[in-house]
């Protein structure tokens, strides 16, 4: 399916683009007005001088340091082929990915990507190797992808999956990818453990 010969990189814009579209609001990059402990109203502060303005709690002291978020990504083949969704949600939405989502605090990354593969498209999987970690500057979220073997399940969109298919290295819908990661993760999946068949 979806059989798209175009090796263009796709460099993520079309993730913003699509976000404004839909008038998506990115809840990562969120700016907090308010102190999340006691309510009052949040200033910015310059607290060290090497490090960007932080949002601090004139009456608590709480101050609001945007740590990154953690996602996890699995990579995988049926009959050869590597499983792709279609998303169902912002942001991307409509845009295809491998299986994938948020790490829950106190859960392994390990877990989180074979909870997510199994939630997304229905697939038992093993984590067979860790691919990267793939991080950009100005963007909030790391994705940590893992090579995986399938082991179960059948191929099926979960509730926030409009569509799921295999796809041969030739076959890849790489204008229609959803993050800088999904490129940057199936290239170097793709030179890793499908070589010949590019
Ligand atoms: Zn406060």
């Amino acid at each position: 399916m979806q059989k798209t010969i175009c090796h263009d990189r796709g460099d993520g814009m079309t993730n913003e683009t699509s976000s404004r579209t839909h008038g998506f609001q990115n809840h990562e990059d969120i700016h907090y007005r308010f102190c999340p402990v006691c309510g009052h109203a949040l200033e910015t502060q310059v607290i060290k001088s090497l490090e960007p303005e932080r949002s601090v709690c004139r009456r608590c002291g709480y101050v609001v340091y945007p740590n990154p978020k953690v996602a996890v990504g699995t990579l995988g083949t049926l009959d050869g082929k590597i499983i792709l969704l279609k998303r169902g949600i912002e942001p991307a939405y409509g845009r295809w990915v491998f299986p994938g989502g948020y790490v829950d605090r106190g859960e392994t990354v390990e877990a989180a990507g074979i909870r997510e593969t199994k939630e997304e498209v229905n697939l038992d999987v093993k984590i067979e190797s860790l691919l990267n970690v793939y991080s950009y500057q100005g963007r909030p979220v790391i994705v940590i992808v893992y090579a995986v073997r399938v082991i179960g399940g059948d191929l099926r969109a979960g509730d926030e999956t409009i569509d799921v298919g295999t796809f041969g290295p030739e076959e890849i819908p790489w204008q229609e990818l959803a993050f800088p990661s999904t490129g940057d993760a199936l290239r170097e999946y793709i030179n890793r453990y499908l070589p010949s068949e590019l």
